[in-house]
């Protein structure tokens, strides 16, 4: 499987005025053509440091793609730092200058003078013809390597790179391999709970397995390479099926899927009937469950104080109801309680938790509140 890095050029990326996303495209596009990705940077506009961040990264992979420094002003430094890498000089193409008086003609404007600058390439370099900007971008090839300069206009880069580049690079490193990636995501546990269950998985080198945690949410990211699409998948699939032998009914979906979406399907599936009394929530749990599974009586109440008596001794549900309790009662700026009591048929469930409300985003209890639901409708069928 050929290997690759990343260089991202702009003085404007390093001072945090602009956020590097060209990166992140050209990193989806390599993945989907199985090109394994070692390493990303970002570099100012300065030929010398350009320059040697392209040695070194062509000694360590076969692709090394720029983004970035291809304009035609002075700091526009990706061409030079291309031809010092390679050791050669800059050559003057009067195909690509009338490529560029063509650019402009046609949106009747006229070139500056160091639109020029544009027509000049590495001896060597291959240009890619940008029919959407002014500046070319090109390839050279040396020792079963290759290096590709793209522009950092977001949409100029992502055309050549869609349109030509993932071609080029088809061409070059003919490979059936392909990387598939799925995330399963668990609500609660915390991520060293989580971790501590699935850790001999982290080690593998194929499929990968790697964790990430926001605001209750622990995603496992899994990452398969394979001779075909079908060869990664049944990796995948391998994987999840033994982290579900671990982590069971905690994992409540795979990549796209929502908690509010899998609760309201898991609950409409179940035929159970939902009662929630909220306060302090805004309103916001019944809010993220659909009408057609919350009973008429479910009841947001922010002025009156809950019955601490439903807290303490709370009640079992009829069967196929469940009965949601739900208080959030912040108790300093940066503390609030979330206490909850969740009665099935059989069971009834209480649960306190602590957040800060400045580090976590409603949606936290929100979630608490959905991941206790759908755990309920699963003990209840
Ligand atoms: P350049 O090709 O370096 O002249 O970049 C032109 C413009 O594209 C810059 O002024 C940025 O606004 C934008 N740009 C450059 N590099 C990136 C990048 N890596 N991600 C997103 N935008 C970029
Ligand atoms: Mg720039």
């Amino acid at each position: 499987m050929a290997s690759s890095e990343i260089i991202a050029i702009g003085s404007e990326l390093l001072l945090g005025e602009t956020q590097d996303t060209n990166t992140a495209h050209i990193l989806k596009k390599l993945r989907e053509i199985g090109i394994d990705i070692y390493r990303t940077q970002i570099i100012g506009d300065n030929v010398q440091r350009i320059a040697n961040a392209i040695c070194e990264s062509l000694s360590r992979v076969d692709v090394v793609i720029t983004t970035g420094g291809l304009g035609p002003t002075i700091d526009d430094a990706t061409r030079e730092a291309v031809a010092a890498a390679f050791d050669t000089e800059l050559n003057y193409s009067e195909e690509l200058w009338q490529d560029i008086l063509r650019f402009f003609n046609d949106r009747e404007r006229e070139p500056s003078e160091n639109n020029k600058r544009q027509a000049y390439l590495p001896m060597s370099a291959t240009p890619i013809h940008n029919a959407i900007g002014t500046a070319p971008a090109f390839y050279i090839e040396k020792d079963d390597k290759i290096l590709i300069a793209l522009p950092g206009v977001p949409i100029e880069m992502k055309y050549l790179v869609d349109d030509f580049v993932i071609e080029i690079l088809r061409e070059k490193f003919q490979s059936e391999e392909t990387i598939a990636v799925r995330t399963l995501h668990t609500f609660g546990l915390g991520e060293s709970v989580v971790d501590e269950a699935v850790s001999d998985f982290e080690t593998w080198a194929n499929p990968t397995l790697g964790l990430s945690a926001k605001e209750g949410i622990t995603d496992l990211r899994m990452t398969a390479k394979g001779m075909s699409r079908i060869d990664a998948l049944v990796k995948l699939d391998d994987l999840e099926h033994k982290i579900r032998s671990r982590l069971g009914k905690h994992i409540y979906g795979v990549d796209a899927e929502t908690l509010p979406e899998v609760v309201n399907r898991v609950v409409r599936e179940n035929n159970v009937l939902v009662t929630v009394h909220e306060y302090g929530t805004k309103g916001q749990i019944a809010s993220h469950l659909g009408i057609d599974i919350l009973k008429p009586s479910s009841t947001v109440n922010e002025a009156a104080f809950p019955d601490e008596k439903k807290f303490a001794e709370p009640a079992l549900a009829p069967v196929d109801q469940i009965v949601l309790y739900v208080w959030v009662n912040c108790v300093e700026e940066s503390l609030c309680k979330v206490q909850l009591t969740c009665a099935t048929s059989k069971t009834s469930k209480q649960l306190t938790r602590f957040f800060n409300p400045n580090l976590f985003s409603e949606e936290y209890y929100v979630f608490i509140a959905l991941e206790t639901l759908r755990m309920a409708v699963l003990d209840e069928v």
